[in-house]
């Protein structure tokens, strides 16, 4: 685990080296990913996967609470290259799975370094080399690696220090304390009464899995969030299935279908909204009976699709709260008491144990210290292309996936991006890309990375200031939109005025 590794002081004099042509940070599911896609696609090239972790799979690792699953549907959520053949809400331990098989296929094993904690990377345009420094759990000593390109891949939120709220007197509190990310095999909640903090996937992964075991579960939240019921199958898939067509060809139609009905959704909460959450409300009544009274736990004051919509396979949430092993509190928090938690409203809710589904803390790559040239990078500094490369710091890309659709989509566009780009580095006998701004981009204004009014998921908004910076061109921003992208990225032209090449 990350948390095991202390991290020294730097030990820049690190003997041993070894090269790779790419290194790729992080054996999540964008690490495995991109290494498949590196595999296919440039077969000459050596590489390397670090990860801190002893074993792969990144968020599906790392997180252990009751009932934790996707919210997304791995017909998308899955490769494009592996066909998902399991009900499209899969839960850790099956999208762990998932991956030991692409690894195993994939013959990967040997390329992945488990137990490795990245702890710097620079850049040096002299000899067109990143050297990456890594701490190894094994022998508590950096190695230090050197590649040509590095593919960053460590995803986007701090896997040990979760986000918690500085809530007062929470010292006084003399029940269990602990946040969904830090739950372990040995965390019990049977016949305790418990309120879990928060309302978003973690909060409704967690409750209703939680609601059968516990004396009684109490959702607190501040503010309502919007929840999409439906039952964990697809239709269409079974239907493939029992008429004999093959994996391959579900894998490819289903993904096809979702990413259509994705669109139309998205586009119909733009259009009309109010329809749409009429709809929300029709599906959650299904699972909590007829007479749901939406006001006021459920009535969000945002523009539904503003935040991730959160999935609830087979409305278990719902069906918990209809049959009362769960009740909702919306209100602020005062303080922590020696029994629970004070709320604004001055009622005071009592609990055995309070969990705290209250999300990340962003780490922008991996909080990794970067040079160019011997000089620090500050992220706020650079100037994102399309979300995945940053100018002044050539060789180097990261896999930001979508929040709206599946993170996955990305790892596969980006996948094909990056051995397009390197296989044109080697037919043109380059050794460094970087993206620059073009002259008719000097004057564009430098924008926060995402537009707070279009999507605005809390750890981005309290941390947007790390983050690099995006223009307003489509070239200049990660724009979010897998609908674009899967036409523009692979049309991009790697010859165009924005990348240079030495
Ligand atoms: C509970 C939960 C459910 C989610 N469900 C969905 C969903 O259904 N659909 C969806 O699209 N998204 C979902 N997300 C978002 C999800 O995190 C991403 O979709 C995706 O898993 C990110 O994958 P990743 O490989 O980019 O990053 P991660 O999963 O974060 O993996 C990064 C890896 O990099 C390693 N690493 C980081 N820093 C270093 C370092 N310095 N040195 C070495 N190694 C390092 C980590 O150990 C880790 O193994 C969910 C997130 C959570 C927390």
């Amino acid at each position: 685990m990350l948390d095991t590794l202390e991290k020294p002081a730097r030990d820049a004099g690190a003997q041993d080296v070894a090269h790779f042509d790419v290194l790729i940070a992080g054996a999540g599911i964008s690490g495995i990913g991109s290494a498949v896609h590196l595999k296919q696609q440039c077969p000459e090239k050596s590489f390397a996967i670090l990860d801190a972790k002893d074993s792969f799979g990144g968020t599906w690792e790392t997180h252990k609470y009751p009932g934790v699953r996707s919210d997304s549907d791995l017909y998308t959520f899955g490769y494009r290259f592996k066909p998902w053949v399991g009900a499209p809400i899969a839960s850790a331990d099956e999208i762990l799975k998932y991956m030991g098989d692409v690894i195993e296929e994939n013959q990967l094993n040997d390329h992945i370094h488990y137990g490795h904690l990245i702890t710097h990377c620079s850049f040096s345009r002299e000899t067109n080399l990143w050297s990456v420094e890594a701490i190894s759990k094994a022998d508590g000593k950096t190695h230090r690696f050197t590649c040509n390109f590095l593919w960053m891949c460590q995803g986007y939120y701090n896997h040990n220090d979760p986000y918690i709220p500085d809530w007062s007197g929470r010292d006084t509190y003399k029940g269990e304390f602990i946040h969904a990310m830090k739950w372990t095999p040995e965390t019990d909640v049977t016949g305790k009464k418990v309120i879990v903090i928060g309302s978003g996937a973690t909060a409704a992964t967690i409750i209703p899995a939680m609601a059968g075991k516990a004396a009684h579960v109490t959702m607190l939240q501040r503010s309502p969030t919007y929840f999409f019921c439906s039952p964990n199958q697809n239709e269409l898939a079974d239907r493939l299935r029992e008429i004999g067509i093959d994996e391959q060809t579900i894998h490819r139609v289903v993904r096809q279908q979702v990413m259509f009905d994705q669109q139309a959704l998205t586009q119909r909460c733009l259009d009309e909204p109010d329809t749409v959450v009429e709809e929300l409300k029709e599906l959650i009544r299904l699972y909590a009976g007829p007479d749901f009274q939406f006001e006021p736990h459920f009535t969000p004051n945002y523009r539904v699709w503003q935040q991730r919509l959160a999935f609830v396979p087979d409305g278990d949430l719902f069906q918990a709260v209809g049959r009362g092993a769960v009740s909702v509190v919306t209100d602020h928090i005062e303080r922590f008491t020696e029994k629970g938690i004070l709320l604004t409203s001055g009622e005071e809710l009592e609990a055995d144990m309070i969990v705290a589904a209250t999300g990340f803390k962003l780490s922008v790559l991996g909080d990794i210290p970067f040079e160019v040239d011997g000089q620090p990078v500050d992220w706020a500094d650079t100037v994102t292309y399309r979300g995945m490369m940053f100018t002044g710091v050539p060789n180097m890309l990261w896999v930001f996936g979508y929040f709206r659709a599946s993170w996955t989509l990305r790892v596969d566009i980006l996948g094909d991006f990056v051995c397009h780009l390197l296989n044109h580095m080697q037919a043109k006998g380059a050794k460094r890309v970087e993206v620059k701004l073009r002259p008719e981009d000097h004057n564009m204004p430098l924008l926060p990375w995402i537009e707070e009014e279009n999507f605005n998921p809390s750890y981005l908004v309290r941390d947007l200031h790390k983050m690099p910076k995006r223009g307003d061109k489509p070239e200049w921003r990660h724009n979010q939109d897998y609908w674009h992208e899967k036409d523009e990225i692979p049309a991009i032209n790697l010859d165009g005025a924005e990348f240079a090449y030495s």
